[in-house]
């Protein structure tokens, strides 16, 4: 079975997770945008064995700290989808810009696409291309687990920005309806900033995407 744990990380609490296979102990740390030495300790607390590097996006307080993580452990990086190379280009100007400590780009070792799967011991997640709020935002799901990790498409209460440069509105509502809703009411999502919520509450009380 799936288990995770979620970590605030950066100035913007950007929510990582840290996901294992229970049977396993191995895992996978999705979306580590900084605070390194935290993230670590978090995975010795656990006791599990870090293996991947999983990406929702890039931006900066997602995937600041990737290119470092995968060079001191000799990660791979999976993901996001290569619509978001730009934004990779561009780490070492966002964390000027945002204030962060300096962030270095990289090169995935396999960009994700819909309808991909990404294994950690015995689970296997669903991958699910979501544009909107960046070009090239993955989701992650566990069908067994009923778990989703959405990055910054869909938050409790309220969806993506998609006010920066390659978001699309409409391609983020489109991924919310026709990519999210279909994973099933039952499903929690761990969004990338803020409280946990289900696809069901989110579907009846949303306002930006309520009643669809
Ligand atoms: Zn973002
Ligand atoms: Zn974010």
């Amino acid at each position: 079975m799936l288990r995770y744990h979620t970590v605030p990380v950066t100035p913007f609490q950007q929510n990582c997770s840290i996901v294992w296979c229970d049977d396993t102990k191995r895992a996978a740390i999705i979306d580590p945008g900084g605070d390194l030495p935290q993230l670590l300790d978090e995975v010795e607390r656990l006791g599990v064995t870090l293996e991947q590097i999983w990406l929702t996006h890039a931006h900066i307080d997602h995937a600041g700290a990737t290119a470092q993580l995968a060079r001191e452990q000799g990660l791979p990086i999976i993901g996001p989808h290569e619509g978001d190379q730009f934004w990779i280009d561009a780490l070492p100007q966002q964390g000027a810009m945002f204030g962060f400590p300096p962030s270095e780009r990289f090169t995935p070792t396999r960009w994700l696409h819909d309808g991909d799967t990404v294994t950690v011991g015995h689970c296997t997640l669903q991958v699910r291309h979501c544009p909107g709020h960046t070009p090239g935002h993955v989701v992650f799901f566990s069908p067994e687990a009923r778990r989703a990790f959405v990055g910054d498409v869909l938050f409790a209460g309220s969806i993506g920005r998609t006010d920066f440069p390659g978001g699309n509105h409409q391609d983020l509502i489109d991924a919310i309806t026709q990519r999210l809703w279909p994973m099933g009411d039952d499903v929690v999502f761990i969004p990338g900033h803020g409280p946990e919520s289900s696809f069901g509450q989110e579907r009846r009380t949303n306002p930006f995407v309520g009643g669809t």
